[in-house]
């Protein structure tokens, strides 16, 4: 199970949260994220593929592993409270999601649901 994570800033906290709550899960998972989330999940304690930070290019090379099938669920708190330089490839992560099918969370309501989900499948 590969499963992408990223936060805007003024979600970090939440997503901390939430890796903490779902330690156990995502230990079993192959995380994928942008740096810095990346960052906050490693002091959480889990292993993750760090790609670049978010406004350096990181949804960006998440969209394109999605593309290619190299991500089965992308979790990713967006802020909507605040402006993101990165905007357009913020855009093009979530159309990438759409257009290959690919189960999005972009709170943690729905994240709670989509591991749920994973976890009865797998
Ligand atoms: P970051 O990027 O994890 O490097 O902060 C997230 C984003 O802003 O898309």
């Amino acid at each position: 199970m590969e499963i992408a994570i990223i936060a805007h800033d003024g979600k970090k906290a939440e997503m901390v949260q939430f890796l903490l709550d779902h330690k156990s899960v995502l230990s079993t998972a192959n995380l994928t994220s942008t740096g810095t989330t990346g960052l906050h999940a490693e002091k959480a304690g889990l292993k993750v593929n760090k790609l670049l930070s978010g406004p350096l290019g990181g949804d960006a090379q998440i969209a394109a592993l999605t593309a290619e099938k190299k991500i089965d669920a992308v979790v990713f708190f967006r802020d909507p409270l605040d402006k993101h330089p990165h905007e357009p490839d913020v855009q093009m992560l979530l159309r990438i999601c759409d257009v290959h099918d690919i189960p999005l969370a972009t709170n943690p309501a729905t994240a709670r649901l989509i591991l749920k989900a994973l976890g009865s499948i797998k």
